[in-house]
């Protein structure tokens, strides 16, 4: 059995497609390309599943961002001025389901107001923080060690002048340092600069000479594009100096936390500014990979 990640539906290995709401399994996308035009069709099933009748607001509002982001997870966040880059609007997911972009805007918008259902979120990044601590083993922990400073049982670490790191992380086996920045609420590029700093205290002051370090931000599920598009040009441009990078994003499900990598993927998030950089033999590997990933996205013929 296997379970649609949009809509939560239990399916044979077999099925290809999901029938409540339309999800290509072997695609992993919900769009359908008119090809010959390079246009998305609207697709049937989605806006059935979006449209069903006696959905709360709310409930509505999460099947659309739910399409949103099994469609971003395919494709990427599309940035702008890189037209032929992949990545994905919201405008087309307001395409795929036949609906407006502001009616797609609202229901990333508002999340709270509707229907009374309190919507768990931490209450600012101490809280957040502790949380991490305290369910350390089922996120982080398998792999990773929290690096105690005294006999503080929270795990923060203050980094001298560099300021106070949420999360220091020793690899179990390998000479490796992993830095943790959680953000509770909005974020933006300005968090990549503050993890670099703690990168940069931690190689100084933690890491033997052949130590590697490594950073992982977190961010909300419902921070804005526009926050995370400013983060990504971040991470895109200083990726030819530092690519161990991580941005995640984080659920909160009742009282357990869900974490997806957004960024690196393979097929995402690269557009031509990052290949121009990239020395020639790597930019014809890289092209060929692109052209293939294009390819079976079915974006153009
Ligand atoms: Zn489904």
């Amino acid at each position: 059995m296997k379970q649609c990640p949009c809509c939560e539906s239990s399916f044979h290995d077999t099925s290809k497609i999901c029938d409540i709401c339309g999800y290509d399994f072997e695609k992993q996308v919900i769009a359908e390309y008119n090809y010959k035009e390079q246009k998305i069709a609207k697709n049937k099933n989605v806006q059935n599943w979006v449209r069903e009748s006696g959905l709360t607001k709310r409930k509505k509002a999460e099947r659309i961002r739910q399409v949103h982001k099994v469609q971003v997870g395919k494709y990427g966040v599309k940035l702008p001025k890189a037209p032929i880059a992949p990545g994905w609007r919201r405008k087309d997911t307001a395409e795929l389901l036949g609906y407006s972009t502001s009616t797609i805007d609202n229901a990333f918008k508002n999340i709270k107001v509707t229907d009374n259902v309190d919507i768990h979120t931490f209450k600012d990044e101490d809280e957040m923080q502790k949380y991490f601590s305290n369910n350390w083993d089922n996120l982080f922990g398998q792999e990773w060690d929290i690096e105690k400073q005294d006999a503080k049982l929270t795990g923060k670490y203050t980094a001298g002048e560099a300021g106070e790191i949420d999360i220091l992380a020793k690899h179990k086996d390998d000479q490796r340092w992993l830095i943790i920045e959680l953000k509770v609420k909005r974020s933006s590029d300005d968090v990549v600069g503050q993890l670099l700093r703690y990168m940069g205290w931690v190689r100084k002051h933690k890491a033997e000479e052949d130590n590697q370090v490594e950073g992982v931000i977190i961010i909300p599920e419902n921070i804005s594009e526009r926050d995370v598009i400013k983060i990504l040009y971040a991470l895109q441009f200083i990726r030819i100096f530092v690519n161990n990078i991580e941005l995640m994003e984080y659920k909160l499900e009742g009282s357990s936390i869900k974490l997806d990598k957004i960024y690196p993927s393979v097929d995402l998030y690269k557009d031509l500014n990052h290949i121009r950089q990239l020395p020639q033999k790597e930019q014809q590997a890289f092209l060929e990979e692109y052209i293939k990933v294009r390819k079976q996205h079915g974006s153009y013929r």
